[in-house]
Order: C-alpha cells, then structure tokens, then sequence
C-alpha cells in the first residue's frame, strides 16, 4: 500500500522565494513605502532608500560619477515639487551613494 508522500508543511519553510515579477521591481518598490522628503538646495526631493538586496542593477551616481554596483544599500531621489508632472519626475529619478546624497 503506497503512504501518502504529500508533505504537510514545507521543513524549514521555503526561504528566499522571489515574486515573479523581477525587472522594474524597483519602481513598484519605489512607489510603496519607505519614502521621505528632504530639501535640498532649496528644492524637495523624495528619497527612497535602497537595500542591497533589491539593487540589482549598476547606476551611475550623480554626486561622484562612480557607479553604484549591484548590492550596494543606496538611496533613490527625484524632484518632488512636481515641475514636470509626476511622471517624469520619477523618471528622471537618479540613484545615489548614500554618502554622496548625505553630503551633496
Ligand atoms: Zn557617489
């Protein structure tokens, strides 16, 4: 008579388990939580902090032109007083050293 192999929980949970959705998760990301507003020469920006784990691309930070490697916890930012619609704002966004925001 064969047993039942259907486990009936997973052991150990099933750690690190990805939704599907994996290119442009960082703007879904962006757009959830985790945001604040800060001035900065005299203009707002919204900043978003980044964790390594969700940077998966390399960019190139405005404030030393070195790039931001992937797994690097950093900072996203763009203008929020709206200027050119919100839309282009977030599409403008630029992605920062954490370092380098703080001192620009
Ligand atoms: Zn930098």
């Amino acid at each position: 008579m064969p047993r039942s192999n259907r486990p009936r929980r997973a052991p150990g949970g099933r750690p690190g388990q990805v939704p599907a959705h994996d290119d442009g998760g960082d703007l879904s990301r962006i757009l959830y939580g985790g945001q604040r507003t800060e001035t900065r020469r005299g203009r707002e920006w919204v900043v978003q902090a980044i964790s390594g784990a969700s940077s998966t691309k390399p960019y190139v930070c405005p404030g030393c032109t070195l790039p931001v490697e992937p797994g690097t916890p950093h900072v996203v930012a763009w203008r929020a007083d709206g200027l050119f619609g919100e839309d282009s704002d977030l599409a403008a966004r630029r992605h920062w050293h954490t370092h380098c925001w703080k001192i620009s």
